[in-house]
Order: C-alpha cells, then structure tokens, then sequence
C-alpha cells in the first residue's frame, strides 16, 4: 500500500512541548543501481553539514542515532516504494517511516518538528479519485491516487449465466427481453446488479472523502447508475468515459489521468476565478501568510488557497504559541522569543488539524503565479478580521 493517509500525517502535526530535535528524511528509492549507497552518501553529506550548524553537542550525539534510526528504514524499505519519508527523533521517542508512491528527492531536515510540508503537498495536491468501470455482468471499483489506479473491490452478476437456464423451461418473449437481455439493459433501474453496484460505490464512497467519481463504460449502463447514486454522491461525478472491461488498472491508467487532469484543471479555473472575484471586491478574503495564519488561528478561514512558493517565512511563539507570518525574535503579544518555522507548513498543518480544505494552485501551463501579489497564499473566510464571537449582539 503506497497510499498516503490522513492518519499517518495526523501523527505528525502535533509540535512537541520539550525542545528535541526531529530528524525529516525524504529518500529517492527510484535509483535502480545501489540506491541505499546513494541515499545513505546523500544524507551523511548532509548530516555532516547540519552537525557544523547546529553547533550542540547533545544535539550532535543524538543525530548520529537518528541517521543510524533513518539507514535502518530506508534498507529494510520495500522495494516498490518510489519515495520514503522517515521521521526520527530517539529523544522524543518518535520514529514514524511512511513509504511513498511518487518520487522524492533526497532531503535531510534538522529542526524541532517533523517537515512534512512534502506529504502535506501532496495529500493535498494528489486528490483521490474513486473510479467505478462497469458493463452489464461485472464491475471493478478503483481509487486513484497521485493518478494510480488501484483495484478495490471486484463485483459480477451472480445469475449472469444462470438464469438463462433457469429461465428456460418458462420461457416467453417478454420475460427473456426484460431480465436476461443485459446487453442493453432495459429497465436497468430495476436491475438488481446495478443495484448492486451502487450500493458498493455508496460504501466505498463513505471509506473517502474522494475528490471524485469516475465513471467508466457504456453510457447505456453509467447513465442508470448515475441515477441510483444518491445525489450528493451523483454530483461528485467528475468525469465519464466508454471503456472496455479489463481489471488491469494499467489499461486504465492513461483515461483515468486525462480525466483527473481535466477536473483539476476546472476546479482549478473555478477556484482561480472566485478568488479574482474576492480580491476585486475585497470581500471574506485574506491575504499573505500574517493574515491567513491569523485567520486559521481566529477559526475564520473556510478554504486555504495556495500558490506555487513553499519558502514562506513564519515564527511561533514559544510561550503563546501564536504563530506570526514573519520571521521575528520577539513575540508581538507576550514579547516571548520566537522560533522560525516555514509558514507554508504551518498553514497546511493548522488547516489539516482544523480540517479546513486546502487548494494547491499548480497553474500548468501558466508562467505567472497569480499568488505572487498578495504573497503567496489566501484564504476564504467566513467573517473578516475584526470579528470576535463576542461582538455579536453587542453594542
Ligand atoms: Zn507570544
């Protein structure tokens, strides 16, 4: 399983309360010629480099246990993870290893919280597609992630060819054309496989949530199952396409990408515009890593949206924990000292932990990051800066 889940993100938002360091590694498995040599050359360099400014002794003793923590994961790896994330801190007591479907590039991170700005991006970037191919006697459902299908859970028509014989004995034109006539179905409606098969998209649906729906095969059987999904679940289906049965996800892989790809694209043209709207009008929006950080912090924020830049500047508070989206010593409110933090992931971090939706701008074929005015990130808001849930019927 190369899947990304909430859980194994969740696990490593929580900022520790004592001062360890944590050790992020992100390493590329894809090298096919003595990988392990190569990652562990890449992050001795680099833990070499981390020694030299860090500066501390204790710091310095407890990284060499954390490489050795890091080597250890990474040559015990299974070898169709494309990336590996490895969390250590031998000091905390934490070593958290999350095998990767997409590939990474090499990458040691010292510092007091785990980076996980790279699993953040794409648990937000890479949505999960649930994909239903289906004809008359069987169905295969899929869900695609980072645009790979992975087969879930297979259905067939059970009478498929039993009822023919069975039908036989009694047989009368209008019983063989509406109940062994599956090539065209009619009154599908009623047809208990179909049936069958929306109840499987229904609960598989519930195990998401999934950005989409896709459904594959003849229109003549995707229409009617359109209309047994209830409609929630019927408005999230984001593209359709005649395909041939097959329960190879390869032989999907190509129109399962072009669709995902189409709906990122429209919901990125959509998102784009409202937010143009917002910023002429001014209206519920903030923008800039201050204002967005204080937004999440305020509980005013409904959606995250973020450009291309990752290399946002931010502090926390150490006493207060507020966080500021500037580097600054001092903290502005209790004048307690502050830390450095990288805001982009403070951002994704507070809007997971809130569970408030988060939108990654990739602009494909754009050179222009529309982010790059209003400093790289905005929010949706549902009340603007001055509310407080006090003044509501106050003077
Ligand atoms: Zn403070």
């Amino acid at each position: 399983m190369m899947t990304l889940t909430r859980q194994e993100i969740e696990v490593l938002l929580d900022s520790p309360k004592q001062r360890h360091y944590v050790v992020s590694a992100y390493a590329d498995m894809t090298v096919q010629d003595g990988f392990s040599r190569h990652v562990e050359t890449h992050l001795r360099n680099q833990a070499r480099a981390a020694e030299v400014a860090l500066g501390k002794a204790e710091a310095r003793k407890s990284l060499e246990a954390n490489i050795e923590v890091i080597r250890k994961a990474i040559a015990a790896a299974d070898h169709s993870a494309k990336g590996l994330a490895v969390f250590s801190s031998v000091d905390q007591g934490l070593r958290h290893v999350v095998p990767l479907g997409f590939p990474v590039e090499n990458r040691l991170i010292i510092d007091e919280e785990s980076f996980v700005l790279p699993l953040l991006e794409c648990w937000y970037a890479e949505p999960n597609y649930l994909i239903a191919l289906v004809d008359s006697d069987q169905a295969h459902l899929f869900e695609a992630h980072h645009g790979l299908p992975e087969p879930v859970r297979d259905l067939h028509r059970e009478d498929a060819h039993e009822q023919i014989q069975r039908d036989k004995p009694r047989f009368t034109y209008k019983k063989r054309f509406s109940k062994t006539d599956h090539e065209h179905l009619h009154g599908t409606e009623q047809d208990k496989f179909l049936h069958a098969v929306a109840d499987a998209i229904i609960e598989h649906a519930r195990g998401g949530p999934f950005t989409g729906l896709i459904l594959l095969g003849h229109s003549s059987i995707t229409q009617p199952l359109r209309r047994l999904l209830p409609r929630e679940l019927e408005a999230s289906v984001t593209g359709e396409a005649a395909h041939a049965m097959t329960t190879r996800p390869e032989d999907l892989a190509d129109d399962v990408s072009r669709l995902i790809e189409n709906d990122r694209g429209a919901r990125e043209a959509r998102g784009l515009a409202e937010l143009k709207d917002r910023w002429k009008q001014k209206h519920l929006v903030a923008n800039g890593t201050t204002d967005v950080l204080d937004a999440l912090q305020q509980g005013r924020a409904t959606q995250i949206l973020l450009g291309r830049r990752r290399d946002l500047s931010g502090a926390i508070c150490r006493d207060c924990q507020y966080r500021l989206g500037a580097a600054t010593g001092v903290c502005p409110y209790c004048q307690g000292m502050c830390r450095p933090i990288n805001a982009a992931q403070e951002i994704l971090r507070m809007a997971m932990r809130h569970r408030v939706p988060v939108r990654i701008f990739k602009g494909n074929g754009t050179k222009v990051d529309p982010f790059t005015a209003v400093g790289g990130v905005s929010a949706f808001l549902r009340a603007e800066a001055n509310w407080t849930p006090a003044s509501h019927g106050a003077a």
